[in-house]
This record gives structure tokens, C-alpha cells and sequence, in this order.
């Protein structure tokens, strides 16, 4: 998406969306950030990582300019509008690696505050804490992937190194800019479903964003370049779950599994704060940010 020509670099995709939508923002998924909203989401082109299950291969390792014939230009201006003329609360900018078409996010996040639309990264993490700086001010949420978490898933799965720079960064954007810090794992079989990984993870999250950050636990299927692998099995969702219970976490969430361990329950009363049914949302037991039932801080932005 960037292209050095006689040493300067061009961006390529600037304004250039593959994709977008209005979607509910527990579909990112963001479970304690404005629930029940509705978020203008963008993607566009492109990925700095190759991961060989990617769900959104056709844009995020798209095989030369020729598949971009799709693309739609959405200016920052436009996008804000639409976004406003469909009743949406924000913007958020995923389908793909949002950092991949970073100056076009920046342009848009500084519109959309000044709109008051709240704006969210769903990302991989894989960004520089500079960059992070320069946008940072104008970023709400961050929903970062954490993937596994040694060298061995990294280099086999997204074909990266230096992945910890991803902890580093996710850090950053809770405590430097405040931002609310959501975090995902696709449960690989056989990649980082073993009690190491998943342990590193949950108290990683505990200990350095917190137990009351979300981590959403999710079910893989086989795609792109993993055609084979079998179905996460519901047996090694449960187990990651009891892991994160161990590591302290509050609130962790199944994903990919209708029905399932999806609504928020206050962890001090046990009433059940927010209700979800796929992506119907209802908001039942918050006052602000916390349980209205015992007064229990939950961690919600609303
Ligand atoms: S980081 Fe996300 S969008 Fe990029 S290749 Fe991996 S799964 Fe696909």
C-alpha cells in the first residue's frame, strides 16, 4: 500500500474502501463500548501481517493492483456525513489493518472529533508506539488481536517477527491515550491453543491492561491457506475461558458461538448487566460504567 519511488514514498490507498458498512459495534467486537450502537465501519486494502487463516483474505493480501478494481472512493468528509446521516454513533476503521492506510484513519479520526463520533481501531497491533502517538489523540477505542504469544505462532501464523511490540503498543494506548482496550484471540487449534500460550495471554491482560478488560475468546473455521483445520472445538473455548477465570479476568467472552457466554454479568452481584442475542443488545444493569444493581465498576464507556 506504500511505494517508494525515486525515495518517496506514496501512499496508495488513500480513501480507497473495499468495504463498508453500517454494523452494530458488538460485531468489531467492542462489548463494553457504547453497547447497542451502530458504527460506520471502513475497510479498505491491504495488511501489514499474511495470516494463513485470514476470514478477509480477498482484501487484506490482495494479489495486485488488478483487485482493486472494486474500490470506492470515500473521502474523509463523506465518510463523516454518512456516518452521521445513518444514525451512527462512530467510526471505525477494520476489515483490514487499519494502519495500513494510516494517513486516511488520521485525516478521518481528527473529523469525526470534531463531529463527535467516537472512533475505534479494530487492528493487529502491529504499529509503531510513534505512530500510535500521532493518532492516538484521536482515537476512543483500541480492539487489538492478540494472536498467540511466542516467536514460533507469530512467524508461522503471520509470517512477523518482533511481535511484542504489539504488547508494548496496546499498553500504550490504554495508559498513554485512555483509550478503552478490548483484545481477541482466534483459538487455533494446534497453533495456540496450549496452556502456555493461552496463560501468557490472560495474564498479560490482567496484569498490564487490567482485569476488567474484555477478552473475547474466538472460534476458528477453516480458511485462505487453512482449508484443513478443523472447527475450534467448544471443549478448547472452555478451557481457554477457565484459564482467563484463573489469570483473574472478568469479563471474557465466547465468539463464533451463538448464544453462548455473550452477555456481560456483573462479576461482585452476578445480576446480568447487558443482554445480547447475536447482535441484539440490551442494556439492562448499567449506570455510566458500572453495575447500577451493587454500584461495581464494569468498565463500560456509554
Ligand atoms: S491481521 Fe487480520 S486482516 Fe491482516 S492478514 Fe491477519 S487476519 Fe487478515
Amino acid at each position: 500500500m506504500y511505494r517508494n519511488q525515486n525515495g518517496i514514498l506514496y501512499n496508495m490507498n488513500y480513501a480507497q474502501v473495499s468495504s463498508v458498512a453500517v454494523d452494530p459495534i458488538e460485531k468489531k467486537p467492542l462489548f463494553h463500548f457504547y453497547p447497542g450502537t451502530s458504527v460506520y465501519s471502513l475497510g479498505s486494502w491491504g495488511c501489514n501481517f499474511h495470516c494463513q487463516h485470514c476470514q478477509n483474505w480477498q482484501i487484506s493480501c490482495p494479489d495486485g493492483e488488478e483487485s482493486w478494481r472494486d474500490s470506492r472512493e470515500i473521502l474523509p468528509e463523506a465518510a463523516i456525513e454518512e456516518a452521521k446521516r445513518q444514525g451512527c454513533r462512530g467510526i471505525a476503521w477494520t476489515y483490514n489493518e487499519p494502519s495500513v492506510w494510516f494517513e486516511y484513519t488520521l485525516d478521518s479520526a481528527k473529523l469525526a472529533k470534531k463531529n463527535n463520533l467516537y472512533t475505534a481501531y479494530v487492528t493487529n497491533g502491529y504499529l509503531t508506539p510513534e505512530a500510535l502517538d500521532i493518532i492516538g489523540p484521536y482515537l476512543d477505542a483500541w480492539r487489538v488481536d492478540l494472536k498467540g504469544f511466542n516467536d514460533k505462532l507469530y512467524r508461522d501464523l503471520a509470517k512477523i517477527t518482533h511481535w511484542e511490540g504489539i504488547l508494548e503498543v496496546a499498553e500504550r494506548a490504554k495508559n498513554k491515550w485512555y483509550m478503552h482496550v478490548e483484545v481477541v484471540t482466534n483459538i487455533l487449534p494446534d497453533m495456540n491453543d496450549d496452556e502456555t500460550q493461552l496463560t501468557g495471554i490472560a495474564r498479560w491482560i490482567h496484569d498490564k491492561l487490567g482485569e476488567l478488560t474484555p477478552w473475547h475468546i474466538t472460534r476458528s473455521y477453516p480458511q485462505y491457506r487453512m482449508l484443513d483445520m478443523q472447527a475450534t472445538p467448544l471443549e478448547t473455548l472452555e478451557r481457554a475461558y477457565e484459564i482467563g477465570r484463573k489469570a483473574g479476568l472478568k469479563f471474557i467472552y465466547f465468539g463464533n458461538v451463538p448464544g453462548y457466554k455473550e452477555h456481560t454479568v456483573c462479576y461482585a452481584c452476578g445480576r446480568e448487566v447487558v443482554k445480547r442475542y447475536g447482535y441484539d443488545t440490551e442494556v439492562v444493569g448499567l449506570r455510566g460504567s458500572k453495575c447500577k444493581f451493587c454500584g461495581a465498576e464494569l468498565n463500560f464507556r456509554v
